[in-house]
Order: structure tokens, then C-alpha cells, then sequence
């Protein structure tokens, strides 16, 4: 035998319990005497751990060992217990049995045989304390999940940011309490439900479909802005990412929300603040600029040529401020929705003729050539006359600001059918590559704008591509350095929707 083991022996009789200690000890096995139950419980008690195998001698006087047997398996289903039976009575043996013993040996016996079943039940008591450790282990790292999950539950439950988490077959498996405020959507309502049938913004479902069917991995978050109007107007920022396993397949979705309403708010008021200024600043300017006017037509009285020249600077300088003052106008009035308030049908060839007509002076300061043309027959549109006059006369101030003395400026109108479009080209300095994406944004100007010390906003383009996206057209612009660019609009004839940026 090789296991080691702890045996107690519980027999009335003392040449038995010798006899086993003989046998066993020398096996390396410890071996405890018990002279009847009592005993035998009491070290039961005492050191249930410790102790492999019990021997029980049935016939015991005084308390029994069939009752023995009952008291050990109270204390413990999975002590194990050897019962000696005595004169080769099996039904006592089978009765023990029937009760919890897991073996039996009958008197008088061998030192063999009581090898044998003893090596037999130390084998089963070792089986016994494997899956005991196993199931210990597992209801161990059973605790740690649960705790490791209710401390994640706790975490995103209390997240003042909405979540929102989506299976690969786009059901909703997860959202927080701050998702379901935001989505004003009662409490679970949404788990177990597919993206689809659920009263969610529809843009942000597009992006989570978009998100899942996407192969490719390098595309990682959509960020989009979304308003709603539930209970209370509500600017939500959404940041909706795809999940993929190890293996490269995708797991599904995280969507986290942010309400931006304050910021919103916040942003408004600034424009609010901006626009009241300049449009307090504009009649004491202009009033300003016109007084320089007269000063320096010398109708206020003869002045010398260093006064000229001071006074054309001062007046150069406020047509700078009042042009600004211009654009932070306009600005505010596209944030506001205002210029897609009167839509009318206009004649895009009436309106782009004058439009060039006023710009031919400053073309001809220049010596830039300035040609207009048209091509088709049906130039209207319904649009808000005076949007229309700020986007092309941006186009075309920026064409010739940006063009070389010299050069040529084109507009040229052709009707598509269904649209119109409007091409204003330059032969002047072109806009570098990286510079193309960002020049619709505010107050971006090109490095080699400011370098030549043009002077300008950053606003100019800002107002054109919002006015022309309030009318659901589109605005593109191709250029080369050193050559030229060419800005192409295209405006739908109807619009049958409009939509406030
Ligand atoms: P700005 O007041 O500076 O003209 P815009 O918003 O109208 O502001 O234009 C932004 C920038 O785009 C300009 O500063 C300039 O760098 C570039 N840009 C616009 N139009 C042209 C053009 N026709 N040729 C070259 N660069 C241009």
C-alpha cells in the first residue's frame, strides 16, 4: 500500500484493534484505537478531517455498531466505514451497506484481506477528496465571477454616461439605467429585444448595423451626434464601436452616450452673445467707414498726402472688421435655421449674372479676367434668394482674393435636370492636399493663405457649405498648387424637405 492515511479502528475487542494496528502501521498507515462507539464518535468529531477509513465491529455492547454507523454518517455522508462483521453473518453486513458503509470484512480475517479493503476504501477516500477539491474550486471561482460581475454591474449602473451593448445578431443585451434615461425608454425594455424593434433613434440603429456588418477592422467607433425630441429636447454624442473576438469574428456592439445638451446650450449662447456684438458693432463701424470715405474724397476739406495715406489704412482696416463682423452675422443666422426661411423660385442665371456683374470692379483692380456662362434652358430653383447670394459671392470673392493679378475667374451654370450646378474656377495659388478637408471647417485658413498675408475669416466657406447643405445640395472642390480651384455646387431644382443644420 502506498498512500498514507490516518485508520481508526473501533472494536470492543483488544487482540482485534491490535491486530489491526499491527497489520496497518507497518503499511505506514496511522492507526487509532477506539474501544467502543463513544470514543470512536468523540475522535470522530474531533478530527473528521483526518481520518480515512473506519473500522466498525458491529457487535459491540453497549452502543451498536449498526448505531455507530448511523451517528458517523450523520457527522458525515462521505466518511468512510469498513464494518467487521463477526460469525460470517452477511445480512448484518448488507444492512450496513443499505445504511452508508462503503465496505465489509467478515471475522475472522487475514492480514491480506484487511490489506485489500483497506487499500480499496483509502483509493475511494482519495477519489472522495479530489472532487470534494474540485467542487470547493469551482464554487470558489463561481464566487469570484459573481463578485467580479456584480462589481461591472455596479460600475456601468452608476455610469452617469448611457451603455448600451448589442449581440452579434444586433439584439440588446445589455443597457444601463443612464441608457434608458437618455432613450427615454422604461427600465429593460430594451434586453433581449433586436435593434429593430426597438423605439431607438434612427440613425443611431444605422450605426449599429453598420458597425456589425462591418468586415473591416480597422474600422472601430462611429461617432455621431443625435437629437432628440422626447420629453425634453435632448443632444445626445453617440460613440458606437464593433467588438471582435480573439479569433477576428465580431462579438457585437458598445454604444456609450453622452448627453451634450448643456453644451449645447452653452455653445448657443455664446453664438447669442457673439451676433448681438456684432451686430452692435456693425452701424458705429459702417458709420465710421463712410466718414473716412468722405474725409479722404476731400469733401470735408483738403488734406495732406501722409493724412491720405493714414486715413486709406484706417479705412482698409474697417472694411476688414466690418467684413467679419459680416460673416459672424451670417454665421449666426445659419446656426439659427434663418437662411432657408424664405424659399422661393429664383432664377439661378438672373441671380449668378448679377452676382458676377458686382464682382467685375475688384476683378478689374486686378487685371483678372472674369467670364460668366450658362448651359440648358430651366435655371430655377426654390431656394432663400439671399443664401444664395452669400454662397456665390463667397465663391467668387474667395476666387478672386486667392487668384494672382492677371489670372481668370469662371462661373459657369448648368442645368442638369433634376439639379443645377454651379462651377466657380480660378487660375490662383490652389489649396495644398492636406488642407482640402478642413477648409469647410470655422476659422480654418490655409498656412499659405496667411503667409501671403491675404486677408480673410476662416468663416467664408463654413456659411457657404451650411447654406448649401440647408438646401440638400452638395459642395466639392478640386485644386492644384499653383494652378488653380475649382469649386462645384449642385442644388436640387425642388426640396421637397429642408432640413435646419
Ligand atoms: P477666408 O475668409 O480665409 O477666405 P474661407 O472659409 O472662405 O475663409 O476659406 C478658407 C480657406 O480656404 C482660405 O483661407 C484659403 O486658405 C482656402 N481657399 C478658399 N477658397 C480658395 C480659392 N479659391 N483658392 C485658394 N484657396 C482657397
Amino acid at each position: 500500500m502506498d498512500s498514507h492515511g490516518t485508520i481508526l479502528v473501533i472494536d470492543d475487542e483488544e487482540i482485534m484493534r491490535e491486530g489491526c494496528y499491527r497489520i496497518l502501521s507497518r503499511e505506514g498507515l496511522e492507526v487509532i484505537p477506539a474501544e467502543n462507539g463513544f470514543v470512536g464518535l468523540e475522535i470522530i468529531r474531533e478530527r473528521k478531517d483526518d481520518i480515512d477509513t473506519i473500522l466498525l465491529d458491529l457487535m459491540m455492547p453497549g452502543m451498536s455498531g449498526m448505531e455507530v454507523l448511523e451517528k458517523i454518517l450523520e457527522i458525515d455522508r462521505d466518511l468512510i466505514t469498513i464494518v467487521i462483521t463477526g460469525y460470517a453473518t452477511v445480512e448484518s453486513a448488507v444492512q450496513a451497506m443499505k445504511k452508508g458503509a462503503y465496505d465489509f470484512i467478515s471475522k475472522p480475517f487475514t492480514p491480506d484481506q484487511l490489506r485489500l479493503v483497506v487499500k480499496r476504501s483509502l483509493e475511494k477516500r482519495q477519489l472522495i477528496k479530489e472532487a470534494e477539491y474540485l467542487r470547493r474550486e469551482r464554487e470558489r471561482s463561481l464566487r469570484d465571477i459573481a463578485t467580479e460581475k456584480s462589481k461591472l454591474k455596479t460600475i456601468i449602473n452608476c455610469m452617469a454616461d448611457g451603455v448600451l451593448v448589442s449581440d452579434r445578431d444586433g439584439c440588446i443585451v445589455l443597457t444601463n439605467p443612464a441608457a434608458n434615461l437618455m432613450l427615454t425608454l422604461p427600465d429593460g425594455q430594451l434586453i433581449g429585444r433586436h435593434i429593430t424593434e426597438c423605439d431607438l433613434p434612427e440613425e443611431l440603429r444605422a450605426s449599429v448595423e453598420k458597425s456589425l456588418s462591418s468586415d473591416d477592422h480597422s474600422f472601430k467607433t462611429i461617432s455621431q451626434e443625435l437629437f432628440l425630441e422626447r420629453v425634453k429636447p435632448l443632444y445626445l454624442r453617440a460613440h458606437t464601436a464593433s467588438v471582435y473576438a480573439e479569433s477576428g469574428e465580431i462579438m457585437g456592439t458598445v454604444t456609450i452616450l453622452q448627453d451634450i445638451s448643456h453644451l449645447k446650450e452653452l455653445d448657443k449662447m455664446k453664438s447669442d452673445f457673439v451676433a448681438m456684438v456684432a451686430h452692435e458693432l456693425r452701424s458705429p463701424l459702417a458709420t465710421v467707414e463712410q466718414q473716412l470715405g468722405v474725409i479722404l474724397t476731400g469733401l470735408a476739406g483738403e488734406i495732406t498726402e501722409t493724412q491720405h495715406h493714414l486715413l486709406t489704412r484706417a479705412q482698409e482696416r474697417t472694411r476688414g472688421v466690418l467684413r467679419l463682423i459680416k460673416d459672424l452675422l451670417d454665421l449666426s443666422k445659419v446656426e439659427a435655421g434663418r437662411f432657408i426661411q424664405y424659399k422661393e423660385p429664383i432664377s439661378l442665371d438672373e441671380l449668378l449674372g448679377k452676382i458676377v456683374e458686382g464682382n467685375l470692379p475688384e476683378a478689374k483692380a486686378k487685371n483678372i479676367t472674369l467670364t460668366y456662362s450658362s448651359e440648358g434652358g430651366n435655371f430655377f430653383i426654390s431656394a432663400d434668394s439671399e443664401g444664395m447670394e452669400v454662397v456665390f459671392n463667397n465663391l467668387l470673392s474667395n476666387a478672386l482674393k486667392f487668384t494672382p493679378n492677371g489670372g481668370r475667374v469662371g462661373v459657369h451654370l448648368v442645368d442638369l435636370g433634376s439639379h443645377v450646378k454651379v462651377v466657380v474656377s480660378d487660375t490662383g495659388i490652389g489649396i495644398e492636399k492636406e488642407d482640402i478637408p478642413r477648409i469647410f471647417d470655422k476659422f480654418y485658413r490655409a498656412k499659405s493663405t496667411d503667409k501671403r498675408r491675404i486677408w480673410g475669416t476662416g468663416l467664408g466657406l463654413t456659411i457657404v457649405k451650411a447654406i448649401v447643405d440647408a438646401h440638400l445640395g452638395s459642395i466639392n472642390v478640386e485644386s492644384e498648387v499653383g494652378k488653380g480651384s475649382t469649386f462645384t455646387v449642385l442644388l436640387p431644382k425642388e426640396t421637397e424637405e429642408v432640413i435646419c443644420p
